[in-house]
């Protein structure tokens, strides 16, 4: 097998099990690998660390399938951990009976690059580096054999596949396109699922808890849900009994999703909803020259920041919006404030909500720290899986 040998001293990141083999840390290759082949990683006094699929074009040149240097990489290698990642979810009693749910979490589920989201009899696949390409089928085999699924749609369009040197490639691998449009069952609200035309796999699942904890605040609150996409954490906020809902995204298509939502939970009390196609920064200063207050409100903006490189941008945005949510937040209110960029640590996201609350003139105490729920479960050893925090303020 063609051996990628590392620079001396690059070994210390493997030795902490970290997947990723960077451009710098690599001498060179003994021999020849097309993108998405195994090699054998082996440091500078000839120790075999681990088997890697190689990224010829990536900055990310290797990512490691197994820190075993026998490992095999075939067909019943990916069997297994895609068995064991079902396992994993199986345990645990928070998940049961959910019809959607993270299947695979890339890295922290020991298949770097590869994400699968499950969404009733449907899965929607996502592969982001040439390691899973090339293993596209053992993959979607492995997927099928363990779920009994009866389709699996292909979405790798993500922006990460082009820094890999990999085209988009979208489309069914498995069965067909179903006849009725998708949805799944998030805690006795239905909501719709868009794997073709969705955002990242059709459904931000991620989210899930953090929706039934606004359900468990809502009663009789005025709930204002900034970013609210297809409407998760509004519909989630009727169900818990909130006195109103004003909802705003900039995308025409997302509300037109989120009011289609609205309309298959006739449980619901739709006259309570209010659905305003804005910029989330132009609204909110508007509301506050109107003197409109809210007793809870949810700020799950897009990702500002992709990469550490973005964060001072980011970090603007974050305080400019957090700062506008808690001058219209009514004495006593909740601020579910979320960042899910990667350049964003935790401790500076506090940092900046903290800010924009002593700019706003308002004392407030965290409640809680947020987080995705137990299916994006984040790999002790790869904390860059911990993309998406939030915390729970209540403002005095
Ligand atoms: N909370 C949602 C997911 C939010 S995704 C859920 O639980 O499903 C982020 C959303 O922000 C997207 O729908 C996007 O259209 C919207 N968006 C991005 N920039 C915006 C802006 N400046 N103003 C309003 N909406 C924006």
């Amino acid at each position: 097998m063609t051996e990628l040998i590392l620079k001396p001293g690059k070994e210390r990141s493997l030795f902490r099990r970290h997947p990723w083999i960077f451009e710098g840390s690599v001498a060179h290759l003994n021999g020849r690998a097309r993108p998405g082949d195994t090699v054998d990683v082996i440091d500078d006094n000839g120790r075999r660390l681990a088997r890697a699929a190689w990224s010829p074009k990536s900055q990310i040149r290797a990512r490691v399938w197994s820190f075993d240097p026998d490992a095999i990489i075939d067909d019943a290698f990916f069997k297994r951990r895609v068995a064991e990642a079902l396992a994993r979810r199986e345990a645990m009693p928070q998940l049961a009976g959910q019809e959607g749910m993270r299947l695979i979490h890339g890295e922290s589920d020991g298949l770097p690059g590869v994400i699968a989201d499950r969404y009733g009899d449907t899965i929607c696949l996502q592969l982001t580096a040439a390691g899973p390409d090339k293993w596209r089928n053992a993959i979607v085999g492995a997927l099928v054999k363990a779920t009994g699924v009866a389709r699996i749609y292909e979405r790798s369009d993500s922006d990460v596949r082009g820094l890999e040197g990999l085209e988009p490639v979208t489309g069914w691998v498995h069965g067909e396109a179903p006849e009725a449009k998708l949805s799944i069952d998030e805690n006795g609200v239905r909501l719709g699922v868009d794997v073709v035309g969705g955002h990242k796999t059709g459904f931000y699942l991620d989210q899930r808890d953090n929706r039934l904890l606004t359900r468990d605040l809502a009663k009789g609150k005025s709930v204002l849900n900034c970013f609210c996409y297809t409407g998760g954490f509004s519909l989630q906020a009727l169900a818990g009994g909130a006195a109103s809902v004003v909802s705003i995204d900039s995308s025409g298509p997302a509300l037109a999703g989120a009011q289609a939502n609205l309309a298959t939970n006739p449980q619901l009390d739709a006259s309570r909803a209010e659905w305003l196609e804005a910029d989330v920064f132009e609204a909110l200063r508007v509301f506050r020259k109107e003197g409109r207050r809210f007793d809870l409100i949810v700020l799950d903006p897009p990702k500002f920041a992709p990469s550490a490189a973005h964060a001072d941008r980011a970090a603007r945005a974050y305080k400019d919006i957090n700062l506008l949510g808690f001058r219209l937040l009514n004495p006593g209110g909740y601020l579910m404030t979320y960042s899910c960029s990667g350049g964003i640590g935790l401790e500076l996201f506090q940092k900046i909500v903290a800010g924009a609350a002593v700019d706003a003139g308002r004392d407030a105490r965290i409640l809680r720290r947020l987080s995705a729920g137990p299916d994006h479960p984040i790999a002790l050893h790869f904390p860059e899986g911990e993309y998406l925090k939030g915390l729970l303020v209540q403002a005095d």
